[in-house]
């Protein structure tokens, strides 16, 4: 469906016509004199003639006005079209009493807290200077979201510092034409003051999200620029984050992505096995040197792939101009633990669990059609409430080959127990006949209560939040207030190669982190990017194990970064394995995911 403001088209196409009459009625000259009476015949042929020579030239005109317009008004047209936003959801929004859409800047009263004034730049993460209509998020998002946390200056400085890098190396760059030209010779690239980590993306959104922001940081940490995948419709999703450059790859990069796996000579681990650098302990660039290292950062990887966590091994990938990454994780936890990085991290993030709160805001910036839909959404359903709860509901379970999101009652309970333990939802009395008696009471007294606690609720099922709409709608909330269930979405099954399913994930990635408190599903990077943006730290619900609710059902999360689920066990200095939990007082285990470590900000534990 597509929501714009009525055209004024109309208007503008009648009015040069207007001009053109008027033209041809005001010819220059003394006005003529009143014609004798028997000069009427010739008159009327004159007039006949000056009619046809007038309708001849109003003809030519006409048509002269047909070829300058009709291409003007076709551009107009499609301009239109293009910029008209469009909603990504499937069914139709409310009308609003405000018919204010994303086409008029927004007023401060469209934000859930009228009164707090908000910073559009976000602490200074932000430049000036975008476009604002081409990318509405990015000065936006602010309306919608109070941080818990300010970007500490040193963060600014160096975020000014990597866009001018990125300007400066970017694609069209004649240094980019340079390196770009080096790489397709095969021969080996020397390092320069322009170096690049090439981001390959591929996974669900929200390993996506976690994917970019850290290679994003590794990048910053690493003096080089980041680029990224131009084929998985990130330009549909985000809008550009660095100014006057891409981040997307150009299409004519000479090497092809989808060629790198595990298996790829090229990648770091299985050149260290093949001691294409010599020995392990010694490593060397003096031979035949790659033009490029491929990293090899995803699912399960092996031994040598995860040796890119040591610190020497660092030391010698900056003698690459090219790094090429495939990953699908959050391995920031990991850099933390690199000794060569740790003054320079403890710099940019004095909070040490800000890391994704900040990068996340920072780089993401949903595209016009989804933010759009975001804030359609939340304003039509969400803005008015006095509380929003966010839940996102994951599941990780089978039962059958068809049932992969069940219903499965038994996550209907841990999210209600965890809802109702932790008072985020409010209890349902039990007694029977309680809706009615309830209502009738109100309306008798005339107090009818308007408080209404709003849920959104994310799942790939609309089972779940009919379920618990349907609680709260047979036995109201003991203290009268009123819940009310909502979902945008419910796709059925994950496809990540689907635009529009893609655009869904996001807006409700967005909706999420709006809510005022979070409970997300253990294991799930959608709700880790949900929490990080939102700098909320949720409860999460624990994984269920042989359809049994855990007891407790959910947790509170230590802190609002997501979890590095695949994170390396291997102490470098050590050389053996170790409990890399224990190392460091900000990087622990994951309340999740046992083996995963994440950040946490040491003061407050
Ligand atoms: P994870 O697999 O839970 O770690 O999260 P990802 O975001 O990486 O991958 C799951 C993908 O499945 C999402 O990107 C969506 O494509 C889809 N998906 C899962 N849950 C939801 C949901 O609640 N809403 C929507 N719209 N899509 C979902």
């Amino acid at each position: 469906m597509v929501m714009g403001r009525p055209s004024n088209r109309g208007d503008e196409e009648r009015l040069p016509l207007r001009g053109v009459l008027e033209t041809q009625q005001r010819a220059p000259g003394p006005p003529p004199s009143p014609p004798p009476a028997h000069h009427a015949a010739e008159q009327l042929k004159e007039a006949r003639r000056g009619g046809s020579r007038l309708w001849r030239a109003s003809v030519r005109a006409g048509l002269l006005l047909c070829l300058l317009t009709v291409p003007g008004v076709l551009l107009l047209l499609r301009w239109q079209a293009d910029s008209s936003p469009q909603w990504v959801f499937d069914f139709e929004a409310p009308e609003e009493d405000d018919d204010q859409d994303i086409q008029d800047d927004m007023s401060d009263d469209l934000s859930p807290s009228p009164q707090i004034a908000y910073d559009r730049l976000l602490g200074g993460l932000l430049v000036e200077g975008f476009d604002e209509k081409s990318c509405r998020s990015r000065y936006q998002f602010a309306h919608y979201q109070n941080s818990p946390s300010i970007p500490s200056p040193y963060l600014i400085e160096r975020l000014r510092k990597q866009e001018a890098l990125q300007k400066k190396c970017g694609p069209g760059t004649k240094a980019y034409k340079e390196a770009s030209k080096q790489l397709k010779s095969g021969q080996s690239v020397n390092v320069t003051d322009c170096n690049y980590l090439f981001l390959i993306i591929h996974a669900g959104l929200g390993n996506r999200m976690l994917e970019i922001t850290s290679a994003f940081l590794y990048a910053l940490l690493t003096n080089r620029i980041l680029l990224v995948d131009r084929y998985k419709e990130i330009a549909d999703l985000f809008c550009e984050p660095f100014p006057g450059t891409s981040w997307l790859v150009p299409s004519d990069f000479p090497l092809n992505n989808d060629e790198f796996s595990q298996s790829s000579p090229e990648s770091y681990g299985n050149m260290l096995q093949n001691k294409v650098f010599g020995e392990n302990t010694d490593r060397s660039l003096a031979g035949n040197r790659p033009p490029y290292v491929y990293l090899h950062l995803d699912g399960i990887y092996g031994f040598h792939d995860k040796l890119f966590f040591c610190e020497d091994d660092q030391q010698f990938l900056q003698g690459f101009s090219w790094l090429i990454m495939r990953t699908d994780m959050y391995f920031v936890p990991s850099l933390f633990l690199i000794p060569a990085f740790q003054d320079e991290l403890s710099r940019l993030f004095p909070e040490k669990d800000t890391v994704f709160h900040h990068l996340a805001r920072y780089l993401f910036h949903p595209t016009n059609n989804v933010w759009y839909s975001v804030t359609k959404y939340f304003r039509s359903y969400l803005a008015k409430a006095e509380k929003r709860v966010g839940i996102q509901i994951r599941i990780y379970e089978t039962k059958g080959i068809l049932q992969r999101n069940g219903p499965f009652p038994h996550i209907l309970n841990q999210i209600l127990s965890c809802a109702q333990n932790e008072k985020l939802l409010p209890e349902v009395s039990m007694a029977e006949g309680a809706a009615a008696e309830t209502q009738n009471n109100q309306t008798a007294a005339g107090t009818q209560n308007n408080r209404t606690i709003a849920v959104l609720t994310t799942s790939l099922s609309p089972w779940y939040s009919d379920e618990i709409q349907k609680k709260y709608d047979e036995q109201p909330a003991v203290d009268g207030i009123t819940v009310k269930v909502f979902q945008p979405s419910h796709e059925e099954y994950q496809r990540s190669r689907n635009k529009k399913h893609n655009m869904k994930a996001l807006a409700e990635i967005y909706l999420l982190s709006m809510s005022d408190v979070l409970i997300t599903s253990g294991f799930s990077t959608f709700g880790y990017a949900a929490q990080g943006l939102a700098g909320l730290k949720p409860w999460i619900m624990f994984r269920s194990e042989n359809h049994v609710i855990p007891d407790p059902p959910c947790g509170r999360a230590m802190s609002i970064e997501p979890c590095f689920h695949q994170a390396p066990s291997y102490d470098c200095k050590a050389k053996k394995d170790a409990d890399l939990g224990k190392v460091v007082p900000y990087v622990r285990h994951c309340e999740d995911v046992s083996w995963g470590l994440k950040i946490v900000n040491q003061t407050h534990l």
